[in-house]
Order: structure tokens, then sequence, then C-alpha cells
């Protein structure tokens, strides 16, 4: 940025987040660093003076997209200053180093402070690395209100993991579990809500150990409960064994703001398998647990994650995660593909499963998920329920059930209901979402 016109002009930053709900939250709290420190937010992929990428490293895939990205951003931008930050940073920083052009490596215990390290965003003539230990400590995440509106917001509560499971890369890359400070978590909601804010989504790496301030994750959901103007609260996933069953209470209570859904990660439905992911259940456990849950809260939404192709997997084990999760009330399963990550347990095996098989086995179950989904929905037709309306697209306005059933209501003005809450009666099912008509705008 040499001549007057450019040095007039707020320097430009784009933000890119590859991964999970938490990385992106993160993604928005830098966001409103780079905001509050005077630069243009731009789309990623448009011209700009500085590129943060947000690396996610769950899987080798998710390795290699996140070279990509970084790749195709500094051939777009060659003089841009490229940072790149997250958990791709912490565990592979090597590898980012040698990509020409990359200027900044910050592991996950900087990641927020990453501004800190850009200085007045001239290139490096090598690429500095700042991986420092993580913290253990409980941490706060300060707020500013400076991003996008969204009417279903992420909100981190939580970050880091002890459970150690033997395929999993996330307790090095995000370390120990810790919380986030209750009056700190507090601010954030209350400036949501009056920013019109109505659902929130409880986003961590191991939500159900949350414990700050003499509140665990059920003292948490109640204490969102009782804010005034905050609609719905929805936990993104918790772990089985970490699930306090008066969360089901406040889930079937109408009055209480946490929605019928529960993510539930189950991984394989072997429980030979289990044992070796050193999960902390077996599949009957799993299996009893969703029964009950689904018994207890009328329209409860189930979902899970499933790994596929776990070293020693045999196709019968497969076969018993296809199993139970047709045999239990599962709306929709996301499915992972095994992949080796250096330092675990797993990955020191001599039995491997041929990446051919994985993948086959993966295409296989996924299009078991979609059949769940479908079965999902279909179960909802005829029924009225209340649907949060989002942005609305031509002629068409879209929202969430409350328990999750993806909605699209045609209407002449569908801006007229952006952000309010209605009862739609669910007719058509079509593709991944549900076609219905208005019955009436609730508030
Ligand atoms: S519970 Fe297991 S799979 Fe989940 S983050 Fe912790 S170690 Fe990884």
């Amino acid at each position: 940025m040499s001549t007057s016109a450019q040095d007039q002009r707020r320097p430009r930053a784009s933000l890119h987040t590859l991964g999970c709900r938490l990385n992106q939250s993160e993604t928005l709290a830098l966001r409103e660093k780079l905001v509050e420190a005077g630069y243009e937010i731009v789309p990623f992929g448009q011209e700009a003076d500085l590129g943060i990428i947000n690396t996610c490293t769950v899987t080798a895939q998710a390795d290699s997209k996140c070279r990509q990205t970084i790749r195709n951003f500094i051939k777009r931008n060659p003089e841009a200053f490229t940072a790149v930050v997250g958990c791709y940073s912490q565990m592979g920083a090597k590898e980012v180093a040698s990509i020409e052009g990359v200027d900044l490596i910050v592991g996950n215990q900087d990641k927020l402070g990453v501004l800190d390290y850009i200085g007045d965003g001239e290139k490096n003539d090598l690429p500095v690395i700042v991986r420092e230990k993580i913290d253990r400590r409980d941490f706060t995440m300060n707020f500013a209100g400076e991003r996008p509106f969204n009417q279903r917001a992420n909100l981190k509560v939580q970050d880091g993991c002890d459970f150690v499971c033997s395929f999993c890369i996330i307790p090095f890359a995000r370390g120990r579990a810790r919380s986030r400070d209750l009056a700190d978590l507090m601010r954030e909601v209350d400036s949501q809500v009056s920013r019109g804010v109505r659902e929130l989504v409880l986003t961590g790496v191991n939500i159900g150990t949350y414990d700050n301030s003499g509140l665990d994750i059920l003292g948490l959901v109640d204490a969102l409960d009782r804010v005034d103007g905050l609609d719905r609260i929805r936990i993104s996933s918790i772990e089985p064994t970490t699930v306090p069953w008066a969360l089901f209470e406040r889930m079937a209570d109408p009055a209480h703001a946490l929605l019928p859904y529960l993510h539930l990660p189950l991984q394989s439905g072997s429980d030979k398998v289990l044992e070796q992911m050193r999960r902390r259940y077996d599949a009957t456990a799993w299996a009893d647990f969703v029964q009950r849950a689904a018994e207890a809260v009328p329209d409860l939404f189930v979902g899970t994650d499933v790994m596929v192709g776990f070293p020693g997997e045999t196709e019968e084990d497969f076969q018993d995660s296809c199993r139970l999760l047709l045999d239990n009330p599962v709306a929709w399963a996301h499915v992972f593909t095994y992949s080796e990550r250096e330092g675990t347990l797993a990955a020191r095996r001599d039995d491997h499963v041929p990446m051919r098989e994985r993948h086959r086995r993966s295409a296989r179950l996924r299009a078991l998920a979609e059949r769940l989904r479908q079965r999902w929905h279909e179960a909802h037709l005829g029924r009225e329920m209340r649907v949060l309306f989002e942005d609305p697209r031509e002629g068409i306005a879209p929202g969430l059930t409350d328990n999750y059933v993806r909605v699209v209501v045609p209407m002449p003005d569908p801006v007229s209901v952006r952000n309010r809450l209605g009862r739609v009666r669910l007719q058509r099912v079509s593709a991944d979402f549900v076609e219905g008509e208005l019955v009436e705008v609730l508030g």
C-alpha cells in the first residue's frame, strides 16, 4: 500500500473458517478484533491486505482442505499478509510453514491474539510460528458485538477435552477441558439478545463437562433460560456419559427455552470397537439412553456422529453400527471416515482398514443417514410445528423447527416473518427439507 489513495483507505481483512461450530464462533470473535483495530472486512476470495485462515485438523482430509485453502488465498493475494491459526497450526505447524507465502502460524492458545503478531502487516521473510502450551484455566472471550447478526448465534461455552478417545487428536489440538467464565459468557448473551438474537447454540468440545462459578451444564442452561428475550437454547453436541437426566425434563417443558434437540455421538455400534476407541459406554447403554430420552421428550431430535473404518473394524462391526442407527429413533447421522492422526493411540495400530473400504463403508452409511432423515421428515407431515424464520430468499421463508426439521414456506412477503416465530403446517418432503404453510405468526 504505497499510493496516497491506498494510504487513506482502511486495510482490508478477510477470514475463512474450516471445521466445526467452535471454530466458526472463534472466527467471529477474531472478526470483532479486526473491526476494532480498524480493518474493513471483505468476503473471503476478494482482494485483501490480510487473510486469516482458521484451520481444522480432525481428519487427514481436513488437513488437505486447509492446505488447499491457504494456497488458494496466497495465489489470489500474493502481497497479502497470510496468517494461519487454529487446530492445524497447533498440530501441523511445520507443514503449514512449508507453504510458500505463509507469514504467521498461530496455534490455539494465542489464536484470538493473532493481531498482536501481525504488527504493521508487512510480510515476513520466513513464517513466524507461535505455538504456546495451551492454558488449563477457564477463559473469557470479551464479546464486543461487532459481528454480523444471526438469529441463531453460536455461543462458545467450553473448550478442550480430557477424555482422550484413542482416535482423536482434539485433546492435543485444543488442550484440557476448560469452561468459559460465566459472567463473560452472560455479557455476550445479554448483548446478543439485545441485538435481536432469539436462539443460541451452545458450542464447545465437550460441553457436558461445563463447570464455572458453581454451575454445571444444567445450571448453565437454567441460567440462560432466565434471560429475558432468549427464546431458544440448543446444545450443539454432548458426550453420552455427560448428560444429566434433568436436561430432558427441561427439553420436555414447553416453558423452558432448551430445545428438544440431542446430538449424542455414537462413533460405533460395535462394543469391541467402542472399547478400542476408549469410549465410555457400550452400544446397549447408548441405545437404552436414546430410547429413554425419546420417551421422555416429545418430538426429540436425535442426531449422532459415527466413525467408519476404525482400525480392526470388520464388516460385521460396521453392520452393527448400521443396525443400531436403524433400530433406534435416530434422525440424522454425521459420518466420519477414520484417518490416522499422528500421536493418537489408534494410529499406532497395524490393522488399518484399507482406505478404499473405509470410503465404501462411509458411502453406505451416508446413504443410510439420508434414509433416517427421510424417515424423520415424513413422521412430521400433517403436523403443526413452531419455526424460527431465518433470512428470506426470493419468495421463500426458510427456518428450523424446535426439533431441527429444516422447513421452507413459500410466501409472497417472506421478509415480514424474518426472525419471527411462527406455526407452520408441514406438508411435503423435498430433498433435505420439508415444505409447509404458515398457520400463524407467534411473535
Ligand atoms: S470426547 Fe473423545 S472424540 Fe470427543 S473431543 Fe474428547 S477425545 Fe475427541
